[in-house]
């Protein structure tokens, strides 16, 4: 099963994938964390994407591009993927159905979890990160409730790149949602909800 997650910034895309991961064994595939570990290491990559993410932009379409083409062929992905934070523009979209129909491979689903942008704000500016295994909390976790880890701030979840995340989404990204609409795949479900409350309706909008 082949899978991609919509949604704007904090809508829970990451949440509900790490659940399809625990639950179903599907691949998850984040182009957020993709590109943050090659920051901190200092790639090519890493370095040529860091301002652009520290401003809440989106980093060019080709050296996402490149990125997906690479990954989506390793050897875990042949069970299913989750795509979560790609594709977020449209050239990514028809790059994705180039992509998946070269490896014989469709795309099952586009699962829009939605969430208004206000509510958006205040889940992101206290969002906490895990260190030790990337678990998602809030600012009210003193220590990781899974592994005991640090938490820590992601650079760009302060409340000025989080509206600038905001616009970018409204302008590059929700046009997505139409164009999943139109090949029959787009299946919406209101994020703004408890996390497993959510998850049940995805496996169900799944058949899972
Ligand atoms: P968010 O919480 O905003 O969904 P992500 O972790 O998915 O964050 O992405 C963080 C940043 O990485 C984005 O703001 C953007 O700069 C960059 N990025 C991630 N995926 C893409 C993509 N598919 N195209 C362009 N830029 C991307
Ligand atoms: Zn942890």
């Amino acid at each position: 099963m082949n899978i991609v997650l919509l949604g704007a910034p904090g809508a829970g895309k990451g949440t509900q994938a790490a659940k399809l991961v625990e639950e179903e064994g599907l691949c998850h595939i984040s182009t957020g964390d993709i590109l943050r570990a090659a920051v901190k290491n200092q790639t090519p990559l890493g370095v040529k994407a860091k301002s652009y993410m520290d401003a809440g932009d989106l980093v060019p379409d080709d050296l996402i591009i490149d990125l997906m083409k690479e990954r989506i062929q390793q050897p875990d992905t042949e069970k299913g993927v989750i795509l979560d934070g790609f594709p977020r523009t449209t050239t990514q979209a028809v790059a994705l159905d180039t992509m998946l129909s070269e490896l014989g491979r469709p795309l099952d689903a586009a699962l829009l979890i939605d969430v208004d942008p206000e509510v958006i704000v205040n889940r992101l500016c206290s969002r906490r990160m895990c260190k030790e295994c990337g678990h998602i909390g809030t600012a009210a976790d003193a220590a990781c409730p899974k592994c005991g880890g640090e938490m820590y701030q992601r650079d760009d979840d302060n409340e000025t790149t989080v509206r600038n995340r905001l616009d970018v989404y409204e302008k590059s990204t929700s046009p997505l949602i139409d164009y999943y609409r139109g090949c029959e795949l787009l299946v919406t479900i209101d994020g703004d909800r408890d996390p497993q409350v959510v998850y049940t309706d995805v496996k169900e909008a799944l058949k899972l």
